[in-house]
């Protein structure tokens, strides 16, 4: 167990108390890992589809190599801003937003209510992922097909774009892609005996995708290791990081204001707030939007590195 209590300090941006924390939920990208540059991948598969809609072949192997050469060259506002605010959604709400967008422009064309289809597009922006009022039968089948071979079509880009360069950096150098003191936060954890789990939207296959690069970093993963388990999303069906983290709160046995959620998203930092637990936000100093944002949320500590004086003062 470890304590944490609120000083006051300036990296406390929502007052806590006192906590005693037995378990942490970690989010991987931007808040441990940086091999997935993520961001302009996103944005430019996002804006490809808006602007586009889902032509024969859209996801082809030429199409993959040209969005590879294309990410990150020119600023694209709307999907630049919804990946900021959408970080830690599902990626298959994040492909349902583009198709939906695309649909709204005109590019797809799908029987829907339209009306209905532009709130589902503001409500996915403000962090939302399941709807109470259903679709078309024709538009869910229409989600169902291109939601998954979108998410897959991400991936390609995401590994030629910098995940597949960065993890053979990485199996040589692996601090080059850690978060600064990620390593040494989640081993004092560990040693103090709480138990740290990854939580992460990316799908988790055993020694590929994520399990390689967490494993690569140097966290062992597995029961009685630094990192009990590696807890992902499927191909398939969207599961939104509240859901994941609740199913395994409960599988634990656990009461919210025990857990420590640490992450760079919305999604998960809203989890966490949710549950009742200590929420610390992973957020570059200069990143102002969006510690403003966690702020707002409701979140409890932000830090940029994990060495930084005033957050190791907080703990006991
Ligand atoms: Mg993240």
């Amino acid at each position: 167990m470890i304590k944490f209590v609120d000083t006051g300090s300036p990296s406390v941006i929502g007052s806590f108390g006192e906590r005693e924390i037995l378990y942490a939920f970690h989010d991987i990208d931007g808040t441990h890992s940086l091999i997935r540059d993520w961001p302009p991948v996103m944005s430019i598969v996002l804006h490809y589809v808006s602007e586009n809609g889902v032509p024969d072949g859209y996801d082809s192997d030429e199409q993959v190599k040209k969005l590879v050469d294309l990410a990150g060259t020119e600023p694209l506002p709307e999907t630049d801003s919804f990946c900021i605010e959408s970080a830690g959604l599902s990626a298959l709400t994040q492909m349902e937003w583009a198709i939906r967008r695309a649909i709204d422009k005109g590019h797809i064309t799908v029987p829907c209510d339209k009306e209905q289809n532009r709130r589902k597009i503001e409500m996915i922006r403000k962090g939302e992922e399941i709807f109470e009022d259903p679709d078309t039968a024709e538009m869910t089948a229409f989600l169902t097909v291109h939601t998954p071979r979108l998410f897959k079509f991400y991936e390609k880009v995401l590994n030629g774009f910098c995940r597949d360069k960065n993890l053979e950096i990485a199996k040589k150098d692996p601090d080059r892609f850690i978060v600064s003191g990620s390593k040494e936060f989640l081993s004092m954890l560990y040693e103090k005996g709480v138990k740290n789990y990854f939580v992460t939207g990316a799908v988790v296959e055993k020694g590929m995708g994520m399990h390689e690069e967490v494993e690569t970093l140097g966290f062992e993963i597995g029961s009685g290791k630094i990192v009990e388990d590696l807890i992902g999303s499927t191909w398939t069906d969207k599961i939104p990081k509240d859901q994941i983290m609740e199913k395994l709160l409960r599988t634990l046995g656990a009461d919210g204001k025990n857990v420590l959620v640490v992450g760079d998203g919305r999604s998960e930092i809203s989890a966490g707030v949710k549950m009742g637990a200590l929420c610390v936000s992973r957020l570059e100093k200069t990143d102002t939007f969006r510690r403003n944002l966690h702020k707002t949320l409701g979140s409890n500590i932000v830090v940029e590195s994990y060495l930084e004086e005033d957050f190791q003062a907080l703990m006991k």
